[in-house]
């Protein structure tokens, strides 16, 4: 079974592997156009580890005429988001963007800053180092939506320490008007994500003051 996501956001977002039993797997979520026009570009965002990914790829409605999986982008290189490379680029070769150069069969670096078309929207990539040193997100402005990976978009308690990557990462994020978020595990959060950054933000930035406060003595 397929679930779609609707709800008034991207129309076509399906999370092929939300029904996945058999191996510890991220979501992998395959973005379609609204109409399956010849020039959207089905893109799967993270493809996961469970090989059943391909069954649920053929089964989805790709469009008449179209590759099923044009473009592959990865959120960061962690196996349970990226094993199923291989396979995926074996049956639908797409091209496959990724931060990481380290990673086998990524055609194209990414660095942040780049827009790319994911079905029939435009999404920016925006570097977001902390959870991994690869990590990046997608954001939508016409959708408001984004796309995080593992990027940790919820802090609400004071301590630990963060690099200074992750904290321009927020800063940036929160410049963004963002009304749902795609998570690399479970469901997307649909309401409060504006607030949501903006009080991770501001716990993280003050447990650094803590900390530094700290050394300071
Ligand atoms: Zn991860």
């Amino acid at each position: 079974m397929i679930e779609w996501r609707d709800g008034g956001l991207i129309v076509k977002v399906l999370n092929l592997t939300r029904d996945s039993r058999s191996a510890y797997t991220s979501n992998a979520y395959l973005v379609l156009g609204n109409h399956n026009a010849l020039d959207d570009l089905n893109t799967l965002v993270d493809v996961g580890r469970d090989p059943l990914i391909i069954d649920r790829i053929n089964e989805a409605p790709t469009g008449v005429g179209k590759h099923r999986v044009e473009q592959v982008v990865l959120t960061h290189s962690h196996y349970d988001h990226a094993e199923a490379l291989p396979l995926i680029r074996e049956a639908f070769h797409p091209v496959v963007y990724a931060f990481s150069a380290s990673l086998e069969g990524v055609d194209n670096i990414l660095k942040g800053g780049e827009t790319l078309k994911l079905g029939d929207r435009m999404f920016e990539v925006i570097y977001t180092p902390g959870h991994s040193n690869d990590s990046i997100c997608l954001y939508c402005e016409q959708e408001r939506t984004l796309f995080a990976g593992d990027t940790t978009l919820i802090v609400q308690s004071l301590g630990g320490t963060y690099e200074e990557g992750y904290i321009r990462a927020l800063e940036k994020l929160c410049r963004r008007d963002i009304r749902a978020i795609y998570l690399g595990h479970g469901e997307p959060l649909l309401k409060d994500c504006n607030r949501t950054l903006r009080n991770t933000l501001r716990n993280v930035k003050k447990s650094m003051e803590w900390l530094s406060g700290r050394e300071g003595k």
